[in-house]
């Protein structure tokens, strides 16, 4: 496989850890294997407790250097890691598809993605500016700075193996601290090639390591109970998100969790139907609908169901389903063997339920990791699916009467990260906008991601906010100078 890169430097078969790639361990090596052909990728060492350790401990050292440097300095390191990750975008891009399995197009438009946020906490860091209060006596001062937080440990998914990474560490690394990353152990390869990017750019040893394995409780354990590392970014289900909380809090950390959702995507019988169908298509089916922001659960009104159905199931039964390498590819594999269950699983509980197979539904003829893009209709908030994040190409379709109805059964979730609506009626999308229950809210479109914007959850979805001007604080500690005298 690493001859289909342009950049043969870009495969990296080794953990990074300050600033050298650490090929053998004592704990040997695991297998990655391309989610669409099952092929062995290739075999990369396991990193324990020791080595990640050594991890934090290099990062601790290099965050005294790095928190010194001018942010000016930091905007031009940023900024060069952006631009080389530009320029790689191919060779990123085909990682990527090699090892997560989504369409190399989709893949591209990732790495678009992830680099914008190197571009823009680059720029941030330029701004990260403190205050000067009106003090509550004569002769008195008071002062707020804002100083890097520390060593920051990162824990990030495999459905996004670059972005996860970028919305972390461009922050992170922008306001002046170090960071240790533990990519998901399905996709380091894209970790790492951004790893020997970072090294390009003139990031310091330390300031950005990636540790490689299968062992998550061992490294995950010394990351979230560590005393040097003063921060836990993580993006990942809500369960694994819970544990990670339960671990950091001996030791008190400062924690961001981008956890699970459960989306609902409301099309209100006002909406303007061709729009509504686009945007449900890619809300659902991008990366064969494993995206935390994916829309689970599609409410329509009563008046305009059977038509949008009929329109959704025509489109679905279209999409060209192969090899996310293969120009032309809409839909790739799942995953794994495991996420391909979960999906037979939640569709066996709907269909007993009462649920009616529109399009596709069972295991695609290529067999492997391969599922038919779905949609199910006549399915209801008690079924499995529409109440747990399905994370797969499965289109569940459910009923509405009244606003009322429809905004009750969108909030009927213990998650809360994003939902959509599809009105052309101003009142109509603003009560509806305000009374959801969602960190993000995406109207008459299905694409809300971006750099310039706040991402994150409510409930049990998670804690803080990644991206935008707000993205930083969650790097930043406030310190209060109280000078008197004066
Ligand atoms: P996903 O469904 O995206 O795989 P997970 O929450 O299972 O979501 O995993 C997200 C990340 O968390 C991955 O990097 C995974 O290896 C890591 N992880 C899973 N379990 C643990 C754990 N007990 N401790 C630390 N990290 C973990």
């Amino acid at each position: 496989s690493v001859e289909l890169l342009k950049d043969r430097g870009l495969w990296r078969t080794g953990a990074l850890i300050n600033g050298e790639w650490i090929t053998e361990t004592p704990h040997g090596k695991y297998s990655l294997n391309n989610p669409a052909t099952s092929a062995l990728l290739v075999e990369l060492p396991v990193c324990k407790e020791a080595e990640t350790e050594a991890a934090v401990e290099a990062a601790d050292r290099a965050f005294r250097a790095w928190s010194q440097t001018t942010a000016k300095h930091r905007y031009e390191v940023i900024n060069r890691w952006y631009q080389l990750v530009v320029e790689h975008k191919e060779d990123l891009a085909t990682l990527i598809t090699l090892e997560e399995g989504k369409p190399l197009s989709e893949a591209r438009g990732e790495i678009d993605y992830a680099a914008s946020f190197l571009q823009w906490f680059a720029e941030e860091a330029k701004r990260v500016r403190g205050d000067v209060i009106p003090a509550p006596k004569p002769g008195q001062r008071i002062l707020a700075l804002k100083q890097p937080i520390g060593v920051c440990a990162a824990i990030t998914p495999w459905n996004f193996p670059a972005a996860m990474i970028t919305r972390k560490a461009g922050p992170a690394l922008a306001a002046g601290c170090s960071m240790v990353v533990k990519p998901a152990s399905q996709t380091p390869l894209t970790a790492l090639a951004l790893g020997e990017l970072a090294l390009r750019a003139g990031v310091p040893a330390g300031v950005f390591s990636v540790i490689t394995g299968n062992s998550t409780r061992a490294t995950g354990g010394v990351l979230t109970g560590h005393k040097l590392v003063r921060k836990i970014t993580f993006t990942g289900s809500t369960e694994v998100g819970r544990i990670l909380l339960e671990q950091s809090a001996s030791t008190i950390k400062k924690c961001s969790m981008e956890l699970g959702g459960n989306a609902p995507l409301i099309v209100f019988a006002d909406a303007d139907l061709d729009a509504a169908v686009e945007g449900i298509l890619v809300a659902k089916f991008r990366n064969s609908g494993q995206s935390c922001i994916a829309a689970n659960r599609v409410l329509v009104h009563d008046s305009i169901y059977d038509q949008l159905a009929a329109r959704l199931a025509a489109r679905t039964a279209e999409l060209r389903v192969g090899n996310g390498l293969e120009e032309g590819t809409q839909i790739g594999p799942m995953i794994d063997e495991a996420a391909v269950a979960k999906v037979e699983e939640h569709l066996r509980d709907a269909l007993s339920g009462g649920a009616r197979i529109l399009a596709g539904g069972r295991r695609h003829a290529l067999g492997g990791a391969f599922f038919e893009p779905t949609v199910v209709a006549d399915v209801n908030l008690g079924m499995t699916i529409a109440r747990e994040e399905t994370f797969g190409p499965v289109m569940p379709l459910l009923r509405f009467r009244d606003d009322a109805e429809a905004i009750a059964m969108a909030n009927d979730t213990d998650f809360g990260l994003a939902a959509y609506l599809f009105s052309r009626d101003a009142q109509r999308v603003w009560n509806a906008a305000e009374a959801l229950e969602a960190g993000m809210v995406g109207i008459n479109t299905g694409l809300i991601s971006s750099e310039v914007a706040p991402f994150g959850g409510v409930k049990q979805s998670g804690l803080g906010r990644e991206g935008s001007q707000y993205g930083i604080d969650e790097y930043l500690e406030i310190k209060y100078l109280c000078w008197d005298g004066l």
